[in-house]
């Protein structure tokens, strides 16, 4: 065989090393639990092994294989192990991969209807389904359960991070009549979210232009780390006193660092009272509605103008796939729409179709509602809930061991699958304990503050985490302390 190629791979090639790819998916999967779940590589370890300069002649895919073996997966930190607690989960699962393979080779660009009239209206129905699977409010939904058309609906973003700024950029288009469009920021405006709310808030109004002095940080109860309505309804009154304009609340269901749940409700009341728009980042938690007995989080949706979760954190769609939704699309189009005369068509200029490529930043878009498609087919309702409610009862065990040893405390709410907790006591232990958990490689945890205090989050959610990995990282969490403490 020789070691060079020309021109592109021919069908009966692809045949045979898509073969051996879904092959090397599938062993890496029987395989996963031997690898450490953090990459131990150093900085430079990786680059430092690949050629300085592209190759002239084309090479053999066998080559590149190898090299995923041999060069990148060392570096590669395991976020499909089933014992990765860090952060939030980022699930893969077999009906996802192959969706995901599939868009890939149909390698469609779904930019307007018209572009691929499947790309767009699997993603509308899709994102219909999902509301209809979480419960969320008809006004979220095109087509209502009548069967009549409403003025809201859904999108994919590619993150939550999007969907917030795409928020913010909506939410400005109201709140100035159109004019932030026509003639960019004149006005005094504010943004509001607590300090527990996500990074990419902050980023949002950034991007956005308003500048960081706009954001308004809401304190959080300690003992929730949930928004203070309260210190909320403060801030956006003495706002309105000194003439600047509200333009939008983010209230987080499910804050990164430890899960907590805004008041929606009575956040959404105070956002109707002063006109203000009301986005909920429901990025982690949201999904965890498609069980009836965790339709809680959803109170007070009624009032929210936008709503993101993310199906690639927690429901077995892989990486990327936010659901976006609007109650009434008609401040996102005024804020995003353009319509230069190269993409003028016939279906567009009908006004029967959706051109989503209006619904968010870029212009190109993949066909990532094959994956949703396949993930729900695939499980159905059921599994979809049978996946959730594994890893809230995982987490409300772990949380009541913890409890039970005296040397530990749970330091704030749990309500679904993240359980933060630490060694009660000063910092350092803490910090020597997380790094001492992530050097066995047997797990991957990473922390928060809490109060102040540094505090470990145990986040459950991988695609093929079981119970069993819940127990044993609690056994492993114990004896490291034990160790340190003996030592
Ligand atoms: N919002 C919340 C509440 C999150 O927890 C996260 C990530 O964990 C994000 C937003 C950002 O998500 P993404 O990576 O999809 O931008």
């Amino acid at each position: 065989m020789a070691d060079q190629v020309s021109g592109h791979m021919t069908p009966e090639e692809l045949r045979r090393y898509g073969r051996q790819v879904v092959d090397w998916i599938a062993d890496y999967q029987e395989k996963i639990e031997s690898f450490p779940v953090l990459s131990q590589v150093s900085p430079g370890e990786i680059r430092a092994q690949l050629p300085a300069h592209p190759p002239e002649r084309g090479e053999r895919f066998e080559a590149i294989l190898t090299d995923v073996d041999q060069v990148i997966m060392p570096g590669v930190t395991h976020w499909q192990h089933p014992s990765f607690f860090a952060y939030y989960p980022a699930n893969a699962s077999g009906p996802a991969i192959l969706a995901d393979l599939l868009s890939a080779g149909l390698g469609v660009q779904g930019m307007a209807w018209a572009t691929s009239p499947a790309c767009t209206e699997l993603e509308q129905h899709m994102l219909d389904w999902l509301a209809e699977l979480l419960g969320l409010p008809v006004a979220f939904r095109f087509t209502r359960p009548d069967g009549t058309d409403g003025n809201g609906g859904g999108v994919i973003q590619d993150t939550a991070s999007t969907a917030n700024l795409t928020a913010v950029l909506a939410a400005l288009h109201r709140a100035t009549g159109g004019a932030a469009r026509r003639d960019g920021l004149t006005g005094r405006y504010a943004v509001y979210a607590s300090s527990q709310g996500n990074s990419s808030i902050p980023k949002a109004v950034i991007m956005a232009g308003l500048g960081e002095g706009t954001l308004r940080t809401v304190d959080v109860d300690p003992a929730t780390q949930a928004l203070d309505p309260a210190r909320l309804r403060r801030l956006i009154e003495a706002d309105r006193a000194a003439g600047v304009i509200p333009v939008l609340v983010v209230a987080s269901v499910g804050t990164t660092s430890t899960s907590a749940v805004d008041p929606v409700q009575a956040i959404g009341r105070i956002c109707r009272e002063h006109g203000v728009w009301l986005h909920v980042d429901a990025a982690y938690a949201g999904v965890a509605a498609v069980c009836p007995e965790l339709r809680w989080l959803n109170d007070g949706l009624e009032h929210a103008d936008s709503f993101c979760t993310n199906p690639h954190k927690w429901l077995l769609t892989n990486f990327d796939c936010d659901a976006f939704y609007v109650a009434d699309r008609s401040a996102l189009l005024g804020a995003l729409s353009i319509l230069p005369e190269y993409l003028r068509n016939a279906a567009t200029e009908s006004g029967a179709v959706v051109d989503y490529r209006d619904w968010h930043i870029q212009l190109g878009r993949r066909f990532r509602a094959l994956k949703l498609w396949a993930v729900i087919r695939w499980y159905g309702a059921e599994g979809l809930r049978a996946h959730i409610r594994r890893h809230v009862a995982a987490a409300a065990d772990l949380a009541s061991w913890v409890a039970a040893d005296e040397r530990f405390e749970v330091v704030a709410p749990h309500p679904l699958s993240l359980v933060c907790f630490r060694l009660r006591g000063p910092d350092g232990p803490n910090e020597g304990l997380l790094a001492r958990l992530n050097e066995t490689g047997e797990i991957y945890l990473t922390h928060t503050r809490v109060n102040g205090a540094y505090t470990l989050r145990l986040a459950i959610g991988g695609t093929h985490t079981e119970h069993r990995h819940v127990e044993r990282a609690w056994q492993l969490i114990q004896q490291i302390a034990s160790s340190m403490r003996e030592g």
